[in-house]
């Protein structure tokens, strides 16, 4: 529960992961960064994919930063064979950009294998090693993939991977690996499934979350919530996800939003004030 955690005013909601930088919503990126604050969104966090989209949600967090966005650099596991060879200089060099507050998103997809998954696991590698290099956390895709992300986390150096902060983006592994993600300190994102009428096993996971350990996000243009669903998804639209899942753990919005602000803040080590 929320036991003892302390609410003043209202909190700003967060969308942890959108693609603000995709080809469907770069050209309304003004717009939806309004609708967003609108709404009540204090702080999005563009994402990238490979390293021109990568660049281009660092450029979106210097061109919104009053308006709370930041960006995350990497390589999704889809385009992984386009980096086989290693993370090239001029991505590398993006984690230094005081507006990039995590890594990826990275990972293994073996639901649309895009990628051969030898050179998926191979750029996955790469990622952790990177993140534990430069201390920033690392946002994770995985999709029909857990047991190989899994084993993989939990074969690394303890060193290494006590040092590695994880967060399992629009956490998918149902009820099942709950406790082996858990067991990793890793944090788990839940998106707007969430909201859609069979996941019933997904808020069951979002009712059993850790408190300190939950981020939400909208993961648009994809994943729109009930009402829009297979319409374009915004940042906006986070406030359903956080309505579902406030009513799948039985809490107020307000007490939720209160502790994914600071969940959020801990993660990704953002100061209090907006920019
Ligand atoms: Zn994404």
């Amino acid at each position: 529960g929320f036991g003892g955690w302390a609410f003043e005013g209202f909190s700003m909601l967060i969308d942890s992961h959108c693609h603000l930088n995709s080809d469907e919503l770069r050209g309304d990126a003004d717009a939806l960064v309004r609708r967003a604050a609108e709404a009540g969104v204090g702080r999005m966090v563009v994402v990238g994919c490979d390293l021109e989209d990568s660049r281009e949600a660092v450029g979106m967090a210097h061109r919104f930063r009053e308006s709370g966005v930041y960006a995350a650099v990497g390589v999704h596991p889809h385009e992984a064979s386009r980096y086989a060879d290693g993370l090239p200089e001029a991505l590398l060099a993006l984690a230094a950009d005081e507006r990039v507050v995590a890594l990826g998103e990275a990972g293994l997809d073996y639901y649309y294998d895009h990628s051969p998954r030898g050179m998926q696991r191979s750029v996955f590698r790469m990622h952790l090693e990177w993140a534990a290099a430069v201390r920033k956390p690392l946002v994770l895709h995985v999709r029909d993939a857990m047991d190989d992300v899994l084993s993989l986390l939990e074969g690394l150096e303890p060193g290494m991977r006590s040092s590695l902060k994880l967060l399992f983006h629009c956490y998918s592994g149902g009820l099942g690996y709950l406790d082996r993600v858990l067991g990793l300190g890793a944090r788990c994102a839940i998106g707007g499934a969430v909201t859609w009428a069979r996941s019933d096993e997904l808020r069951e996971v979002a009712a059993r979350i850790p408190a300190d350990r939950l981020l939400l996000e909208t993961d648009c243009p994809w994943m729109a919530p009930k009402p829009f669903r297979g319409k374009l998804n915004e940042p906006s639209y986070v406030r359903y996800v956080y309505e579902a899942v406030a009513a799948a753990r039985g809490v107020a919005l307000e007490a939720l939003a209160g502790q994914v602000e600071e969940n959020a803040r801990t993660f990704f080590g953002w100061g209090s004030s907006h920019v």
